[in-house]
């Protein structure tokens, strides 16, 4: 079976042969620039030093400096960091902000360390990285287990380094040292200004009816929009359970109840179904929020939605993916889909960069034009070349990937 990276290697094989690109560009564009792997050597709070596998993947930055999360996960490998760096490359270019792609990670679990020894793994890993990373060269940004809260620590050891202010080094802080508002809901901001384009392209009505798998971050804070613009919020699902009523769910009530319970099942009024139940559930959308390879080809066929979002990344296997087309369901890939949290890390940097912060509404003003605008950039490469919206952001991203490559003769 192939590996993560190797599955994005396959990606380009098939944009390649879509833009017809010469083996010395495709083979440029096949592997990362530079991947550094670190050991962390970490104080326990018992006196013990444990040591960490740490990566960081400078996959593409022809386009501006490397940009990519950290995450802190048990599973974190080369080759998936790898392959995350690529995807970043692709998603910036896609939303066309002037930064390239990277991704990092500690093969850590974060739920067994103290509050102390992560901070002290975190710090470890900015003093293993500090040569290789800076706001002109390479940009990290909270993953998975990650937060505004690590950035902080981050940040502070970073500064610490250099010996001066360098708040644009890393995104996602918290605000009262150089984060952005509206950072916190980026991501679903950025989602529903795509959802919104794809009812207009495909003439669907006010109240279109949406279901969403994944009730965290992303998946609760765009329920929480698509309600209040009008949108019919039919099904939301965790890991446990699943929660459907036909004539749309109280989003309001159902946050507060997952606050409150910390679950979904219970819900007053709401009737409760199996978590997968969310999958089948009559939909116009189904936004996937939760997991990757959440869609595969032993389940695609109970998907009744026609068009499926994709807000986490790569919810839907490859195989999935051609057999759901073959069916007639449109996916919006991630690469388009969840960009905006990407997008206002960009503004972050800029408010950093110029030492001065913008108001939500001029942020959110940004961001509605930048995500309208990739829509319709992946819409009309969509059309012209007959092919999938995953296919034509990423001939979109790699062309325009390209191009920087040439103008810097690079290729
Ligand atoms: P999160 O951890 O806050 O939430 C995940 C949610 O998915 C939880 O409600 C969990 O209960 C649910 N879930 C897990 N397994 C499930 C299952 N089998 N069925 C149904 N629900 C299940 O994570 P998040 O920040 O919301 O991110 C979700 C996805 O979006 C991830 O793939 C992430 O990489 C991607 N993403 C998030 C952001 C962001 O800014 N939050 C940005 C880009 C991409």
């Amino acid at each position: 079976m192939a590996t993560v990276f190797e599955g994005a290697q396959q990606q380009l094989r098939a944009v390649q042969n879509i833009l017809k690109l010469d083996e010395t560009t495709i083979r440029q564009l096949m592997h990362p620039k530079r991947v550094v792997e670190v050991a962390l050597s970490v104080k326990m709070d018992d006196g013990s030093v444990n040591v960490y596998t740490g990566y960081r993947s400078q996959y593409n930055d022809a386009r501006g400096p490397f940009k990519g999360g950290i995450r802190f996960h048990p599973s974190v490998t080369a080759d998936e960091v790898k392959a995350l760096s690529a995807w970043m490359t692709w998603k910036t270019a896609v939303v066309d902000i002037p930064l390239g792609g990277a991704k990092g990670g500690v093969a850590v679990d974060p739920k067994k360390l103290s509050s102390g020894e992560l901070e002290r793994l975190s710090r470890a890993y900015i003093r293993a990285l500090a040569p290789f990373i800076g706001p002109d060269i390479d940009i990290p940004a909270p993953d998975v287990s990650t937060d505004p809260r690590i950035m902080g620590w981050m940040l502070d050891e970073y500064e610490e380094i250099i010996g001066r202010k360098a708040p644009g080094v890393i995104t996602g802080k918290p605000l009262s040292i150089g984060g952005s508002l509206v950072r916190e809901y980026a991501t679903a901001q950025g989602a529903f200004f795509v959802i919104d384009e794809l009812t207009r392209q495909y003439h669907l009505s006010k109240g279109t009816t949406v279901a969403i798998q994944g009730f965290g971050n992303g998946g609760s804070f765009l329920a929480q929009i698509l309600a209040d613009a009008g949108y019919a919020v039919v099904a939301v699902a965790d890991s446990q359970s699943s929660l459907y009523k036909e004539d749309g769910l109280d989003v309001t009530e159902i946050i507060k109840h997952k606050k409150v319970t910390g679950a979904l099942k219970n819900c007053v009024g709401c009737e409760a179904l199996p978590s997968e139940a969310i999958l089948s559930v009559p939909a116009d959308i189904l936004v996937l929020a939760a997991l990757e390879n959440t869609i595969h080809s032993g389940n695609q066929r109970e998907v009744r939605a026609k068009y499926i979002v994709e807000l986490a990344n790569g919810p839907v296997t490859p195989e999935a993916d051609g057999q759901l087309f073959e069916r007639g369901v449109i996916v919006v890939p991630d690469i388009l889909a969840n960009v905006g949290g990407v997008t206002v890390s960009y503004y972050e940097q800029v408010q950093n960069a110029a030492n001065f912060y913008w108001e939500e509404q001029e942020i959110l003003a940004m961001l509605e034009k930048a995500m309208r605008r990739a829509f319709g950039a992946v819409a009309l490469y969509q059309e012209r070349y007959n092919t999938t919206y995953r296919m034509a952001g990423y001939v979109l991203a790699v062309e325009r990937v390209v191009r920087a490559m040439r103008d810097r003769g690079r290729l």
